[in-house]
Formats: C-alpha cells, sequence, structure tokens
C-alpha cells in the first residue's frame, strides 16, 4: 500500500517540501497538504504592501492550484492536535487524517498581543492583516518620530543552532529604509526621524561585521538612528517605552513581534522547552522518526528565514524519499542569511552571509542589480506557485560574490 505523507502548512518550507516530493516521490506516495489559508503568503513582498500600497494579492498565490498542479491533495483546516503515538492529525472541524510520515511546517504565530498598547497604537508588517492596516495608518500620518525594531527571540537548547536574540531583523532593515522614502516624498522626512532598535547588543547580529558595517553605512548615510538592547513593553498615543525603564517620544511604532511555536504544536508535546521543534540535520524530529520538520516553527531555523525553511523542505522531501527506497543524495544542511532589502529609486541592498554558520562569506549587493534580483525572485515564486529559481541562479550568485571578495 502507498505511503501517506502530510504535509501541515503551505507557506515556504511546506509548498517547498511539497514540490520537492513530487520531484522525486512523485505519485509512489499519497501526498496531502493541509492549511487553514487558501493562499500562500510570500512575506518577503509584504513590505511592498505597507509602504507602497501594493495590493495583497500580489504577495500570495492560491495554494489550491500550486497542490492541484503537483496532482496531490489539499485539505482546507486547521489543525487542532497531533497524536505522534498513534500517527493521527486531529482537524478542527473533527476530521481525523492518519499518517505515514507528518512534515511540521506551520510556521510560528506572532504573538501582537504580548506587547501593551499594540492594538490601539502599534503596527507591523508581518502578514497580510498587519501589511495593508500600516499602509491605511501611513495615508493619514503627519509625522513625527518613528522607531522599528523585533522583540527577542527565545529559543530551546536541545538543537545545536545559533544563539540570537533577535528573530530575523532583515525586515526591520527594509522597512525602515521605504519608509524614509515613503516619508521624504510626503514631505514630512524632516520632522520624522526613524531610530532603529533591536533585543540584542549588536544590530543584524546574524551577519559579519563586513556587511553589518555596509548596512551601518547606508543607515548613516540616510540619517537613519539606532538604540541597543531595547525591548518594548508598551506603547501609547505619545511615546514608547521599553523594559529597561526608558522612554521616547513616538508618533508611529512599527514592531516585529515576538515568534512564538503555535499551541498544537507544544500540546502535542513536539516541542522543545521553548516550542520550537528539534530535528537533526535532515530534519527529522529528534523523537519522532517518521515526523519531520522545516521552516520558522523549527529550532534549527535561525534566524527565521524563508531561505532557510526552503534549504531544509528540500532536505527533509529527500530524507523521506530515502526512507521510501528511492537512490537519492541528501545535501548537506548549510544554511545561509539571503535577504534583499528595497531601498528608494528602485536599489536594493542584497545581504548574503554565512559567517554565523561558519562559512566564509559575508558580502553585500547594492544598487538597481540587487532590485531586479528581488523583483525576479517574487515574480519567478508567484508565477511557478511556489518554485525556486533554478540552484544554478544561487550558485552564480555566489560565485561571483567569492570572486569579488
Ligand atoms: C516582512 C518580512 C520580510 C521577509 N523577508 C525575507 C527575506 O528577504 N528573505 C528570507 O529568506 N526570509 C524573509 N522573511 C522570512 C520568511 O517569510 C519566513 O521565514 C518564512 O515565511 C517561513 O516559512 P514557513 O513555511 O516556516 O512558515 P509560513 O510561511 O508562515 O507558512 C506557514 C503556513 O502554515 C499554515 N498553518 C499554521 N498553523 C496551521 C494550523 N494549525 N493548521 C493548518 N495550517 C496552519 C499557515 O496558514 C501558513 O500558510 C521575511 C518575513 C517577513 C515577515
Amino acid at each position: 500500500m502507498k505511503k501517506r505523507i502530510l504535509i501541515i502548512g503551505g507557506g515556504f518550507g511546506g509548498i517547498t517540501t511539497m514540490h520537492a516530493l513530487k520531484k522525486h516521490v512523485g505519485h509512489d506516495a499519497e501526498v496531502v497538504l493541509i492549511d487553514y489559508r487558501a493562499n500562500t503568503l510570500n512575506k518577503p513582498r509584504l513590505p511592498d504592501v505597507a509602504l507602497k500600497g501594493e495590493s495583497v494579492e500580489h504577495a500570495r498565490f492560491l495554494m489550491k492550484n500550486a497542490v492541484k498542479h503537483d496532482g496531490y491533495l489539499l485539505i482546507q483546516e486547521t489543525v487542532q492536535r497531533i497524536d505522534p503515538v498513534m500517527k493521527k492529525v486531529y482537524l478542527k472541524e473533527g476530521g481525523i487524517e492518519p499518517y505515514d510520515y507528518l512534515v511540521l511546517a506551520p510556521g510560528v504565530k506572532k504573538y501582537y498581543s504580548g506587547i501593551e498598547g499594540f492594538r490601539e497604537y502599534g503596527y507591523s508588517v508581518c502578514d497580510d492583516v498587519q501589511a495593508p492596516r500600516l499602509w491605511r495608518n501611513l495615508q493619514t500620518f503627519k509625522g513625527g518620530p518613528v522607531f522599528i525594531g523585533s522583540m527577542p527571540y527565545r529559543s530551546g537548547t536541545r538543537v545545536n543552532a545559533p544563539k540570537l536574540l533577535a528573530p530575523c531583523e532583515g525586515p526591520v532593515g527594509e522597512v525602515m529604509f521605504m519608509l524614509k522614502e515613503f516619508l521624504a516624498k510626503k514631505g514630512i522626512g524632516e520632522i520624522s526621524p526613524v531610530t532603529a532598535f533591536s533585543p540584542a547588543k549588536i544590530f543584524f547580529e546574524d551577519v559579519g561585521e563586513k556587511v553589518r558595517n555596509s548596512v551601518g553605512e547606508i543607515m548613516k548615510q540616510e540619517g537613519i538612528g539606532l538604540i541597543t538592547e531595547k525591548i518594548v513593553k508598551k506603547i501609547d498615543a505619545e511615546k514608547i517605552y521599553f523594559k529597561d525603564g526608558t522612554s521616547e517620544a513616538c508618533a508611529l511604532a512599527i514592531i516585529l513581534p515576538e515568534y512564538k511555536p503555535y499551541d498544537f504544536v507544544v500540546d502535542s508535546g513536539l516541542g522543545d522547552e521553548a516550542g520550537f521543534i528539534p530535528t537533526d540535520e535532515q530534519m527529522r524530529h529528534l523523537d519522532y522518526p517518521e515526523i519531520f520538520a522545516v521552516g520558522d516553527a523549527t529550532s534549527l531555523s535561525v534566524p527565521k528565514l524563508g531561505h532557510i525553511a526552503v534549504l531544509q523542505g528540500d532536505i527533509a522531501a529527500k530524507a523521506i524519499a530515502l526512507d521510501l527506497g528511492k537512490k537519492i543524495e541528501i545535501p548537506e544542511f548549510e544554511p545561509a542569511v539571503l535577504c534583499i532589502m528595497e531601498r528608494a529609486n528602485l536599489q536594493a541592498t542584497m545581504i548574503y552571509s554565512n559567517v554565523l554558520y561558519k562559512g566564509k562569506l559575508d558580502e553585500t549587493l547594492n544598487g538597481p542589480m540587487a532590485f531586479m534580483m528581488k523583483w525576479s525572485f517574487d515574480f519567478y515564486y508567484n508565477f511557478t506557485r511556489g518554485h525556486m529559481p533554478p540552484d544554478f541562479a544561487e550558485k552564480l550568485l555566489v560565485n561571483y560574490l567569492n570572486k569579488r571578495k
């Protein structure tokens, strides 16, 4: 009988796993994707929604089309609990789905309510509700001090992943650069100083000094301030308050909230002490060999990046294919921080850095070429319903960056 593979979550990690299973396992297994959303959300596109007023439709594609194209099945439902011993997934509306293999790719819960006053005075870019909400607010923004930063990340200890205090500061960088352009165009740039804040001692602690200096240089040119070791406690109509007792006058606070594991992961006993899913480097759960996990929900994904979710999805699918008797080589897990931050006038800054994982590459690419890369990626990803550009594209980029060093 065919083995049954369930994938929970159709974001970067889950969709990549599904496409890779299609390639390496095909229809020798029954593959089912479960997600409560109708659309896959390309979150790196959300700053365009929040700061340029782009339609949120440009940041997503219909999940059912991606699944149908692979010839698999989509269940549009919310997972409520998993029984890892009986190998069953319990759905909110009452269904129970058995599995031989399970791939967990639900991402993380954005804990906005952990910030006092966020509902009334806080803004964000992390999802398709918050990004258009920020755009709406900006239409009537009259100017004043702006603060942008993230809440801290709490990781567990079962997996040997880098320890970072910020879950991912790329979106903070992109928003501060794009906001500068927006404020200048609106004619309120002068009265609206922009300050980035970080919970860590170092802003962009996930990259090396070369990239950090390069980002710091652009921040200086753009007149963006920086404060570090700041954790937001509260926001009100006039101020932003930090846990160290300090506060600043603030007219607009844009915050990446704490990234928390979903309750169903924790309640099913599948998380580490912080609730993230512990796996080995083939993405196999440390306690349940038929469960795999990829993406932001895993302990191994640090920082929380789509690029890492994609690497994990490919490895997990290949490890399952090997289990199913396919002759296949499983690649090493070699993560890198890859992020493209859009700036004014069709410029962007691309970061490619793997020094956090003992690699040697720590490069930025500035200018219209980086902007084109972002645009091409978004177009390719949406148009192909969640496929990544061919491997050689990244290899070419890495070769180029290595030569330029
Ligand atoms: C503004 C912004 C910019 C970014 N820019 C970059 C960048 O330049 N480069 C980069 O590499 N990364 C970037 N990222 C990070 C990247 O978007 C995430 O790391 C990535 O989306 C994680 O993928 P995932 O598959 O783990 O989770 P997600 O993409 O969050 O997908 C999870 C899916 O699981 C589903 N789900 C959750 N719970 C359940 C449940 N109980 N039942 C059923 N389905 C469920 C959700 O509906 C969702 O579709 C950015 C993030 C943001 C917010």
